[in-house]
């Protein structure tokens, strides 16, 4: 488990920011990022090599895909989806990203991490509109409603969250009932409402290369 903690924690300290992948962990002293605020690995401390215009649009591209939790392939995927839409393409792969469901169930508060919202997704303790819904990267549309299972509901798990959920405030673009361990998609974010920091028009210009 050490080891594993160790792992997710080392790509904010590669980053050299939070990316809060961790959950609660992320907001307390034990964070990795305040503990030794220094790249991992036996480089780590020594100085800093200028980095050239491709390794920043790189980092600005690992650390979104490091956030949300998406592997390369898939999400050379969204960019390509993101780019025959109409719109500007950085907000269209931001939204598109944002509208997955493990990212849902964490921006509602039914998850402390993003990490933790795609094994609860896949555990089957969601339904969207009704339906059976256990795939982290389905794409929710507006009027989707998502619902945590009945026989969830109970679950000490749940009812932790519940807890927790009832501290946060989820974006404008969602509507949350934490009493019902529910909510739904009002509209898509726009890009103001998304708090993810990162550049979007370097991943642009990385894969316009
Ligand atoms: Fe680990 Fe969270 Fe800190 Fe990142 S922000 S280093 S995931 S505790």
């Amino acid at each position: 488990m050490g080891r594993y903690t160790d792992a997710v924690c080392r790509q904010c300290r590669r980053e050299g920011e939070k990316l809060f992948l961790k959950g609660d962990r992320c907001y307390s002293e034990k964070c990795s990022v305040e503990r030794r605020p220094y790249a991992p690995g036996v480089h780590g401390q020594g100085r800093r090599q200028k980095v050239s215009e491709y390794g920043i649009q790189l980092r600005e591209k690992q650390k979104m895909r490091r956030t949300y939790g998406i592997l390369e392939k898939q999400f050379r995927r969204y960019f390509e989806k993101a780019e025959r839409q109409k719109g500007v393409t950085g907000e269209n792969l931001f939204i598109l990203i944002e509208r997955r469901l493990d990212n849902i169930v964490y921006r509602l508060g039914f998850a402390a991490s993003r990490k933790e919202a795609r094994q609860l997704v896949t555990h089957g303790h969601f339904t969207i509109n009704g339906k059976k819904a256990n795939i982290p990267s389905m794409l929710l549309k507006v009027g989707d409603e998502i619902q945590v299972k009945e026989k969830s509901v109970s679950s000490a798990k749940f009812q932790e969250l519940k807890e927790q959920a009832a501290y946060k405030t989820p974006p404008e673009w969602l509507s949350v009932n934490v009493e019902n361990l529910n909510g739904s998609v009002l509209a898509y974010p726009t890009r103001d409402q998304i708090d993810t920091p990162v550049n979007e028009q370097l991943i642009v210009e990385l894969y316009s290369r």
